[in-house]
């Protein structure tokens, strides 16, 4: 979607790092909601007694967790009611290429809003800001990028940076913890090519609003840009104004009367008119020479049919294309321009913030027993405490248990002080079971979390060193102290030593 093969483009010019979720920590985004619904609705697509809804909702849910999970500050954004009116016609040719009928009627999108209402209950129960676009969600999330209100735009879209985006996300990876990032200056470092270039580029080889040039694709048009870009600097601006330049017009007949031309006999070895015997002779007049004539000696040839040919060798690719794209009378689509290039200030907040999920609602929308959701939110929570994305009072880390390792991360799992509930949301979860495990060791303790060590140092240094010198009285080899069920555990192997050989054994096999 967006721009025809401009993925495609960065792709084959590595353009793009894969880049760690992690790394991106503090940033906030604009998340382009559309292609979550769609991932999370094809996901149930051949599956027999999964519901799409249900698919839907858990993809929008594990996707929101994942960013927050990563110190990311999502903002969701959700396409308008109505889409544009330029749109309708892809989205028309769109639903006619899979359903083999034509279903939009207009341009509205009646058909998504029971998803997003549900979407946006989820993630809004997820303590996060949904806003809906007045048109297209990725224009929205390029002007909160342009604007310096987000860091990045998280799009599938590649119309993202059409709108002026300046970094854009994709391929989100909630396995790999990973996205795709392109940049602006990246696309122009790589393709050579700025925000309004792209803007010719779906003006002449396509894109949603429109099919573009018949017979030009993008490769073509960055030879255009290009050559354009030698004699003059807003490509966009001169391309708009194709039909009333009166220069290219003179051009154009320069190239028609050169293909009449019929070019005279040259010397094959000065490339001047005349040829070898009678150069040897008489000399050439171009090469100034009364006797012979020079071998390759540059000097440009003065005939008609090369001084022609000189004058519109320049304008070649640009008189071709243009020649093309004037046999369109409605050439350039005014809707697509006005799309692309008007901005309104549409929004009023200047920050983004994550506040404390509302639980009642989340388990509900969700269809999950409270005490399941805790289990899964506990450690995104904490996650989020540590790198200051969220406000969470009562979270009291009581001590490190061991070091461990959780997906090739080196970590910390801490115990933490069981906290109510109410603490953490302004509203009652009376009416929802919520009752966290009453021992604090039994197994799947929700307290006890695995969490990055140097993001927990971070934090809490005070901890991290009484941990480390712990584990230096006891030894290298021991980096676990003070867990009350591995004391146990250790005190009855020391009385019952057969049993501790057997206890290795069995772990070895
Ligand atoms: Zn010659
Ligand atoms: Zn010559
Ligand atoms: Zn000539």
């Amino acid at each position: 979607m967006g721009v025809t093969k401009l993925w495609q483009l960065l792709e084959e010019g590595e353009e793009g790092n894969l880049v760690s979720l992690s790394d991106c920590s503090g940033q906030s985004w604009a998340v382009d909601l559309s292609a979550w619904i769609v991932h999370g609705r094809t996901g149930a697509e051949g599956k027999a007694h999964v519901s799409t809804t249900f698919t839907m909702m858990r993809t929008v849910f594990y996707r929101a967790l994942c960013l927050l999970k990563h110190g990311i500050k999502p903002i969701i954004v959700m396409d308008g009611q109505t889409a544009p009116e330029v749109k309708s016609q892809t989205l028309n040719d769109r639903c006619e290429r899979t359903h083999g009928h034509s279903k939009v009627t207009g341009h509205s999108r009646a058909g998504f809003q029971p998803s997003n209402d549900m979407c946006r209950r989820l993630l809004e129960a997820l303590g996060l800001t949904v806003i809906t676009s007045p048109g297209e969600a990725e224009k929205t999330c390029a002007l909160l990028n342009s604007k310096g209100i987000v860091d990045a735009c998280l799009s599938d879209d590649s119309d993202t940076f059409l709108y002026g985006a300046k970094t854009v996300y994709r391929n989100l990876d909630v396995k790999d913890e990973s996205v795709r990032g392109h940049t602006v200056s990246g696309i122009q470092a790589l393709l050579k090519l700025g925000q309004r270039d792209l803007v010719v580029m779906a003006l002449l080889s396509g894109c949603d609003y429109g099919s573009g040039v018949k017979g030009v694709g993008p490769k073509k048009v960055m030879d255009l840009i290009h050559s354009i870009n030698k004699y003059s600097d807003d490509v966009l601006k001169r391309v708009c104004d194709w039909r009333d330049n009166i220069e290219l017009d003179t051009l154009q007949q320069q190239k028609e009367q050169l293909t009449s031309t019929s070019k005279p006999t040259h010397c094959r070895q000065c490339q001047h008119p005349g040829n070898v015997k009678q150069h040897a002779k008489d000399g050439c007049v171009v090469c100034g020479s009364s006797e012979d004539c020079i071998v390759d000696n540059n000097v440009p040839c003065t005939c008609e049919f090369h001084k022609l040919q000189q004058t519109i060798t320049p304008y070649t690719t640009e008189l071709d294309l243009r020649e093309k794209a004037m046999r369109d009378q409605s050439f350039p689509n005014r809707q697509l321009l006005n799309e692309f290039l008007e901005s309104k200030e549409m929004f009023e907040f200047r920050n983004v913030a994550v506040e404390l999920p509302r639980w009642e609602t989340l388990a509900k929308e969700m269809l999950l027993p409270g005490k399941d959701l805790m289990h899964k939110m506990i450690p995104v929570l904490l996650f989020m405490h540590l790198h200051g994305t969220l406000c969470l009072p009562g979270a009291v880390p009581l001590r490190i248990l061991r070091e461990s390792k959780q997906n090739h991360v080196l970590c910390y799992q801490v115990l933490w002080e069981q906290f109510g509930f109410d603490k953490w949301t302004a509203q009652s979860s009376d009416s929802i079971e919520m009752t966290p495990p009453a021992k604090k060791q039994e197994s799947g303790n929700p307290y006890i979390v695995n969490l990055p060590r140097d993001l927990f140092a971070k934090k809490y240094p005070t901890l991290v060193e009484h941990f480390t010198k712990s584990c230096g009285k006891k030894g290298k080899g021991k980096r676990s102290v003070e867990d009350p069920s591995q004391q146990k555990l250790t005190q009855f192997f020391k009385a019952n030593p057969a049993k501790k050989r057997l206890f290795q054994e069995e772990n070895q096999a």
